[in-house]
């Protein structure tokens, strides 16, 4: 960190504290970078919103998604990071120092790692949102197991549903999968998969109107409408998965870096963008994998990247 007049120039600096910025932080306060680390309007990404997570290693007994976050947040301070609070409205990654606006001001780096993540879709729902982490779930691999012998819904119908639904039979007694039209968007080998599956039910041309089970905080069942005939119903369910997509959080740096057609940074070499000393790390240039620890892994890569780049270009 270096000031001039009364501008401060950071080595580097971290926006997302999920698993890749927090990573990232980690890596980089131990090479003595003192990162700054911006915390979003979602501070620790998807883990804060997931019980308990049984498939990060070196926790046998699986661990909870918040506490998770919050050892990585304490392991990146006892280093030396800084955290802020703040949104990130805007960036002018073509000048030197490189300019980010977070919440009004205007922070000066040497190099940027971006690790804003993607933000799960939610069908926006009242009832939806208070059963998050107690029956509603957008991550079928993080949650699915809590699934074991009951009865679940799967809404959306494209892939990412077609996949969520397959991979909850091997919990779920029934999967039924809700979707809005009688079209889809799966592609044809997953949709068929999906249908000739035995334990798989299609309802079409269905809406979820409301999540049952706020008062008891469980999920008990979801309240459906017939798009064509308008008939309500009800569908008794333990668990509610969305597999209606997900958006990445790059919308503020269009213009400056590459994002591909659904707005995700497009990365070469796992964590290069196409502006030297910006690197993009986890699921906001992660449309594939999207495991934690694949956020990670990427968010270490970007933060070794950092220490290479100052090295060669001076700090
Ligand atoms: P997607 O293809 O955009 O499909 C989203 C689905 O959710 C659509 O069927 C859409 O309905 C529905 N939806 C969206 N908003 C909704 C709402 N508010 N209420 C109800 N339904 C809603 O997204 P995706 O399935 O996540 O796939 C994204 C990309 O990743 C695709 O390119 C996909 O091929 C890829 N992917 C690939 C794999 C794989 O190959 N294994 C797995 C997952 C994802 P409408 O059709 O009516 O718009």
């Amino acid at each position: 960190m270096t000031t001039t007049g009364t501008d401060t120039v950071r080595d580097t600096v971290i926006l997302g504290t999920g698993c890749a910025g927090l990573t990232a932080a980690i890596y980089a306060a131990r090479a003595n970078l003192k990162p700054l680390v911006i915390e979003g309007h979602e501070p620790g990404g998807q883990l804060s919103i997931t019980t308990l997570v049984e498939n990060f290693p070196g926790w046998p007994e699986g661990i909870q998604g918040p506490q998770l976050i919050e050892n990585m947040k304490q392991q990146a301070a006892r280093f030396g990071a800084e955290f802020r609070m703040g949104h990130v409205v805007s960036a002018d990654l073509a000048k030197r120092p490189l300019a980010v606006k977070v919440s009004g001001e205007t922070i000066h780096t040497r190099t940027l790692i971006i690790a804003t993540g993607a933000s799960a879709r939610w069908l926006g729902l009242p009832s939806e949102q208070a059963l998050i982490g107690h029956g509603v779930s957008s991550c079928a691999t993080c949650d699915g197991f809590f699934f074991g012998g009951k009865e679940i819904a799967v809404v959306g119908g494209g892939d990412s549903a077609m996949e969520e639904a397959l991979f909850l039979t091997r919990f779920a007694t029934k999967v039924t999968l809700l979707h809005r039209r009688d079209q889809f968007r799966a592609s044809h080998i997953m949709l068929e998969r999906a249908m000739a599956h035995p334990q798989i039910a299609f309802r079409t041309n269905t809406t979820v109107e409301e999540v049952l089970g706020v008062e008891q905080k469980e999920v008990t069942g979801v309240r459906l409408r017939d798009t064509v005939t308008h008939v309500e119903s009800t569908l008794p369910v333990s668990g509610l998965f969305l597999g209606i997509g997900h958006i990445p959080n790059a919308a503020m740096f269009k213009g400056q870096i590459d994002l591909d057609e659904d707005g995700y940074i497009k990365t070469h070499d796992d964590v290069f963008t196409r502006v030297p000393g910006v690197f993009a790390c986890g699921d906001v240039q992660d449309r594939r994998y999207r495991q934690a620890i694949t956020a990670a892994g990427t968010g270490c890569m970007a933060a070794l990247e950092v220490e290479k780049y100052l090295e060669e270009h001076g700090r």
